[in-house]
């Protein structure tokens, strides 16, 4: 059985800066590179190189960055063939500024990720698909069009909304898993704060929603899991982090290439925290996301 996530792609522009240029200014930068992102395709990545079968589906421009997220997906054996290119439209890109502080200033061009549509769920393959992963990266009706998609081929639904935004009610029945940070989770459950201390009621609250099964991500202090009126909490190993980027990307993925095989939730989360922890102790996104051999490795 496998997976298949509907969501974005993005290219990455990332220019090192000596810090942030004025308004107006015109500033010398250190370095730049290009780097595959967007929580879509990150996912996507992170659960193949699980070892899991990946399908994504999503769209890029008819451009030279749209091509090149095609066949970054391909090398990691995710079948791209349900991303589909929108022509006039560019591909999703995040522009990057990081200075010297690693202080970051971002501006996301949705570009072809904002023209994913109803029709594109609609057209999805879910023919041996178990789990289908959702961000909020693409249009919101597409979104949901996906889970009701989903649920009437017999697939379970993971959502991840990120970037934080409420969700339409219609939503929350059709989702089996939801896995958030704590940012999300304030938003999603009108909460002040969310915390370690209070995660496990915050998920209780969301779980009462509609979802099952709710992982609450904790950063450096793990993750909380909520099922069934009971909680229980994750650490995280100890480790060097160096970059947080797609930490929670590289947990999702892992979490959904355990489960597919079958895994309890329980083994399904510790291999998703050994897998991020992994992350964070190197740069970049995609390029930071362990294999099944290190997470084994490393155990
Ligand atoms: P990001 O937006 O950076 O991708 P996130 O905010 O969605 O991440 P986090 O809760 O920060 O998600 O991290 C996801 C998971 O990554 C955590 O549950 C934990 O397992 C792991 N993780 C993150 N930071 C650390 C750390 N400093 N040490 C060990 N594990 C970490």
């Amino acid at each position: 059985m496998s997976v298949a996530v509907f969501g974005s792609l993005n290219m990455d522009l990332v220019v090192r800066v000596p810090r942030m240029p004025e308004a107006g200014e015109t500033l010398t930068g250190r370095s730049f590179l290009t780097n595959p992102g967007g929580k879509g395709a990150n996912q996507a990545v992170a659960c193949a190189r699980q070892g899991a079968r990946v399908a994504m589906v999503g769209r890029v421009g008819d451009d030279a960055f749209g091509a090149e997220l095609r066949s970054a997906l391909a090398v990691q054996g995710v079948d791209a063939s349900g991303v589909l290119e929108t022509p006039g439209v560019s591909t999703g890109v995040a522009a990057i500024l990081v200075d010297d502080g690693a202080q970051n200033c971002i501006s996301v061009v949705p570009g072809a990720n904002g023209q994913v549509a109803e029709a594109d769920a609609d057209a999805m393959r879910l023919a041996g698909t178990k789990l289908l992963l959702l961000q909020l990266e693409v249009p919101m009706a597409a979104v949901l069009r996906a889970a009701q998609v989903a649920r009437a081929a017999g697939c379970q639904v993971l959502l991840n909304p990120a970037p934080a935004q409420a969700l339409p009610e219609a939503l929350w029945p059709l989702v089996d898993i939801l896995v958030l940070n704590e940012i999300e989770a304030k938003l999603l459950g009108g909460l002040a704060d969310v915390h370690a201390g209070n995660a496990a009621e915050a998920a209780a609250q969301l779980s009462a929603r509609g979802p099952r099964d709710v992982i609450v991500t904790l950063g450096a202090e793990g993750a909380v899991w909520f099922a069934d009126g009971k909680s229980r909490h994750f650490p995280a190993p100890q480790v060097r982090a160096v970059d947080t980027t797609a930490a929670g990307d590289t947990f999702i993925g892992a979490l959904a290439a355990l489960l597919v095989e079958g895994a309890t939730m329980d083994r399904a989360v510790e291999h998703a925290i050994r897998a991020a922890a992994i992350a964070v102790t190197r740069v970049g996104a995609q390029a930071s996301m362990p294999t099944r051999a290190e997470v084994l490795t490393r155990s």
